[in-house]
This record gives structure tokens, sequence and C-alpha cells, in this order.
């Protein structure tokens, strides 16, 4: 059984086959409509998300498929103690696929142990989001034609944002990257993501104060959402507001076939002002968030073998992850690692054992 757990699951080759089909499906849904006749998605949603939940919804319905799930799961018999494993084993019984979110990080490795149809990871806490990584690469592949040659800014919150980690992952892949990163005092990117980035030959990296230095370079501009709970004074808040905002002005900096992308929800780092700019792609990319999922459910359904290459091998161990949110800590599940630079990681989180 084939799965989505990961977004660095997929190699070159796996990612230009999912995004090609993508492409196919946007220009001829017709072809498209019955594909998934008969078949049924489940969302199971342990936290809210209701945007992705109604983009994995969509999807399948365009598809000519059914959906049923939750979007509450107190409502359910989660409510009442039930396991995510029992959960797993009794949707599988319904349901062709799942799609599954969860608060705690790992959560869809469980689900994927025990479940007997594809699953899908609509999210594992602040772990794993890999549609939202497809959804960003088949945004970049379809403006710009290319992964190649890329000169791409990180701006915002790169210490929270769970988006840039995997997009920097995902670019590893790639030759000749050059990543700018603009970050928020305090909410830089982590030293460890530094340090392993200056471990690849094909990828290199600078460092700007601000995003009128930067603008001038980039073919891909990937603002993130910075809220205003993580600064520690209001004079830093104003600081970066000045200095991070997306205005129309700065705007004239950048060159002409630069694009603009952001995750979204955004709060007020894109002024609305540059919306109407051809290379704001932000809610094209949200657009093209559905035709992913699209391709991604057919793939699967078809049984497709799409991490074959790049599965980690585990093994069974006794040592307690120290992650509060790792999957392991409330879940009656079976205890896994790997070793990745000669350290000890928890198969589920990734945390390193200690
Ligand atoms: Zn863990």
């Amino acid at each position: 059984m084939k799965h989505c757990i990961g977004p660095n699951d997929y190699s070159k080759d796996d990612i230009l086959e999912l995004i090609t089909l993508a492409e196919d499906i946007i220009a001829n849904p017709k072809q498209y409509a019955n594909a998934c006749k008969g078949k049924q998605l489940a969302t199971l949603f342990y936290e809210p998300s209701t945007r992705t939940r109604l983009s994995f919804t969509s999807a399948m319905l365009s598809l000519g498929g059914q959906v049923i799930g939750f979007d509450d799961a107190q409502c359910t018999s989660v409510s009442k103690g039930e396991t995510l494993p029992d959960t797993i084993r009794v949707v599988s019984n319904y349901v062709d696929i799942i799609a599954m979110r969860h608060f705690k990080e790992g959560a869809a490795l469980v689900a994927s142990q025990y479940g007997s149809v594809p699953i899908i990871n609509a999210g594992d806490g602040s772990h794993m989001h890999p549609t939202q990584t497809l959804t960003d690469l088949l945004t970049i592949h379809k403006e710009l034609g290319r992964f190649d040659n890329l000169t791409i800014g990180l701006c915002g919150d790169l210490k929270y944002g769970r988006t840039v980690y995997s997009l920097i992952d995902a670019m590893k892949k790639y030759d000749n990257i050059h990543f700018v990163l603009i970050a928020n005092k305090g909410l830089e990117l982590n030293s460890e993501v530094l340090h392993d980035l200056k471990t690849y030959n094909n990828l290199t990296f600078t460092i700007k104060e601000n995003l009128v230095d930067a603008l001038g370079m980039l073919d891909v501009l990937y603002m993130t959402r910075v809220q205003k709970e993580r600064f520690t004074n209001d004079s830093d808040y104003e600081t970066s507001k000045h200095s991070f905002v997306l205005d129309a002005q700065k705007m004239t900096l950048a060159k002409e076939h630069m694009i603009v992308l952001h995750p979204l929800p955004r709060v007020d780092e894109i002024s609305v002002e540059v919306d109407n700019d051809p290379r704001a792609a932000y809610f094209r990319q949200a657009g093209n968030g559905k035709y992913i999922r699209m391709a991604l459910i057919l793939k699967l359904l078809e049984g497709y073998d799409i991490a074959s290459s790049k599965e980690k091998i585990y093994s069974v161990g006794d040592k307690q992850c120290c992650n509060t949110i790792c999957v392991t800590q409330s879940e009656p599940v079976r205890y896994l690692s790997y070793n990745l630079d000669s350290k000890s990681h928890c198969a589920y989180c990734d945390y390193i054992i200690k």
C-alpha cells in the first residue's frame, strides 16, 4: 500500500510525473470528470483547516468521486477514547482513500501503518504538509517552467514557517538554487537548517535584512504569514512591518517575471494593492492546490508507487521520543527510529533521540 506522508518522499521523477498530470487536468478537466466515479475519499480532520479540507473535497468531487468525513474530532468516537489505529482500521472499511489532518506530529505515519487504503497526510501538527509543498512546486513549474537555476527569496517568519522548511528541502533536488533569506528579527531560519544548507553543492544562500535589498535579484518571492504574537514588543513589530511588508512601491524593484507566492492566509505582509499585479501568483497558487490533490488522489488510487526508492529503514527501539507533541506520547504505537548523520531520530516526528 502506498501513501503520501512526507513532502520529501518524492524523487524528481515522481514530482515531475505528478505535476505533469496536474497540468493536464488543468488543461483538460472534462477528461477527468469521472476518473474516480464510484470511489470515496474520507477527510478525517482532527483539527480544523477549512481551506485544506475544502480543497480535498473539491478535488475528489471534480474527479466524480464522493467524500465523507469529519472536521471536529469531538463529535466522533475519538471523544470516547478510541485510538487512532482503531479509527483508521474502521474507516478503511468504508472508503478507498483517506486524507487526514492531525494535531500530533507523526500521526499520518501511524495511520499508514494501520490503514488498508492509501493515506494522504493533510498536515500533522507543525511537522509536515506535503500537499502544500507539492502545490508550491506545481505553481513554480507552471509559472516559470523550470525548477533549476532559480533565485528564491524566503521572507517573513522563517523560524516557525513549516512551508519554508519543506520548500527548502524540496529544492535540494535541483541545480543551481540560490536562496535569499529575509527574516524578521527573532524569526530567522534555525541554525541547524542553515548549517545543513552549507553542505549542498547545488545550493547557495545569502541573508538580507530587508525586502528592498533583495527584490531585484529574485525569480520567486515566497512570503509567509507573520503573527504579531511572535514579537516580544510592539516596536519590533512596527519595524518589521516597514522592512518586510510587500507593497506596490517595492514591487517596482522586482524583475518583470518574478512571482510572488504565499501559502495563505495572509495577515498584512502583502498589501492588497499588490493583488492586481500579474506577478502576484498566490491566488493562482491556492487554485493549484486543488489540481495537485486531484493528481495525487488519482495516482494513489492507481496504486502508484510514489516513494519506493526513498523509504527510510526503520528499526524498532525502546527509547521514548521526548517531543511532547509526538504521536508516540498518546497513541499505542510501536516505537521506531532511523539513523541520519550518525544520530538516532524518531521515525514519527524526526526529533533526535537523546
Ligand atoms: Zn517523536
